[in-house]
């Protein structure tokens, strides 16, 4: 994105740029004498303005990465770049450069909030501005009141407001020094379900009309996907997928990410010819490029969105196990009568019943395939 863009930045002097590097970083932890592999050879790149987020279980190395971004972990191997500065590089366990945290220009946003509590409302924004002149920061921390929509509160201590306002003044306070990137981990998981979607939007409203590049772990994948322009999917410290989300949905580059993304089954097939399968819903023909043999055995993701109830006297019959009723659709876990297990959504006018037998039909527009293993559970819950 150039400097074209960035209208809003330009009018209020924010710095431009924000772009992020991270190059082959790897780094261990020693526990109860155990070396634990934190982050194992992790690469990627933040464009200028871009909303990222790390997607993984518990333990993969999220905030790890995000310690490495802030400066509070220092790895073995690597090297991380903001713009035209490398923060740290690393080889062989010797660090050749470092950028203390305080000098890297990045904003942090925690789930604890991290106000200081005898500070008011615009104190506690003004603490990162002690560099400016008396004006420049008074300017500053208005336009920041008014972005998180916090004028009526600038007196108020920390303990006066609830959940939502406390996070809304972290995050003025995170954004008014001009950070060049913004580093958020689970910045709202404390916060209720309605609040945390409400607030989670207008964070991103605000990131993208300051054209921040940032930075956002979060355990709730549906969180991630509603605001990411990007999401990088991490196990075992590893980056798996690092792609726009409507790619890690569909296009999952392994069974890992297929399981943790969302949800789906995989049903069994049998290649007929190099992209067409015979399975339990007739024969399956997949658009994409496929080199498979005759015969291969194949696992095809099916996710809820490609099932549909078919016509009577057609389609695949499945048993309703469990079904939960969500306003506009309907969410049912079936299962084929040779055991396979499924998830549908369906308009809740279809309504059946548990124990109800339908028949399904497949609509896939392309299919995602690997090789046969036994059947898995989804990792997800
Ligand atoms: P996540 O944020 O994805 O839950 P973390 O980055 O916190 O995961 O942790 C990654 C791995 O590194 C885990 O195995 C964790 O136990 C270990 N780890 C994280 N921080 C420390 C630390 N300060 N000391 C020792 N081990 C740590
Ligand atoms: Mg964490």
């Amino acid at each position: 994105m150039s400097g074209a863009n960035r209208s809003v930045g330009q009018e209020v002097n924010l710095p431009v740029d924000g772009r992020v590097s991270v190059s082959k970083v790897s780094h261990h932890f020693v526990n109860n004498r155990e070396s634990v592999t934190a982050l194992d050879r992790v690469s990627f790149s933040v464009e200028p303005g871009e909303f990222v987020s790390i997607v993984g279980p518990s333990g993969c190395g999220k905030t790890t990465t995000l310690r490495l971004l802030a400066g509070f972990v220092t790895p073995s191997e690597g090297t991380v770049r903001l713009d035209d500065k490398t923060l740290v590089e690393s080889s062989k366990g010797k660090t050749s450069q470092f950028i203390p945290s305080e000098n890297r220009g990045i904003g942090m946003l925690f789930q604890d909030f991290a106000l200081f509590p005898h500070l008011s409302v615009y104190d506690n924004i003004a603490f990162g501005l002690r560099h400016l002149s008396g004006n420049e920061r008074k300017e500053r921390v208005n336009r920041y009141l008014a972005l998180t929509r916090l004028e009526a509160f600038q007196d108020r201590k920390p303990r006066e407001l609830s959940g939502g306002q406390q996070q809304r003044v972290a995050l003025a306070r995170a954004l008014a020094p001009h950070p060049k990137l913004l580093l958020m981990d689970e910045p709202f998981s404390s916060l209720d379900t309605d609040l945390r979607r409400q607030l989670s939007q207008e964070v991103y409203d605000i990131l993208k009309q300051e054209n921040m590049s940032a930075l956002l772990v979060t355990h709730d994948q549906q969180e991630a996907m509603q605001m990411a322009d990007v999401i990088g999917v991490m196990n075992n410290g590893r980056i798996h997928q690092w792609a726009p989300s409507y790619e890690v949905y569909h296009e999952p580059v392994n069974r890992f990410v297929a399981n943790f993304i969302g949800h789906g089954h995989f049903v069994l097939g049998t290649a007929n010819t190099k992209s067409n399968f015979e399975t339990q819903f007739g024969q399956l023909e997949c658009q994409c490029n496929c080199t498979w043999e005759e015969n291969d055995k194949v696992d095809i993701l099916i996710r809820p969105d490609d099932l549909m109830v078919a016509e009577e006297g057609k389609g695949t019959p499945a048993m309703v196990t469990k079904k939960s009723f969500q306003g506009a659709h309907s969410h049912y876990w079936l299962r084929l009568s040779d055991g396979t297990c499924l998830e549908a959504f369906f308009p809740s006018h279809q309504d059946f019943n548990v124990g109800d037998w339908i028949h399904l039909d497949v609509d896939a527009q392309h299919l995602v395939i690997f090789p046969h293993e036994s059947i898995q559970a989804p990792e997800n819950t």
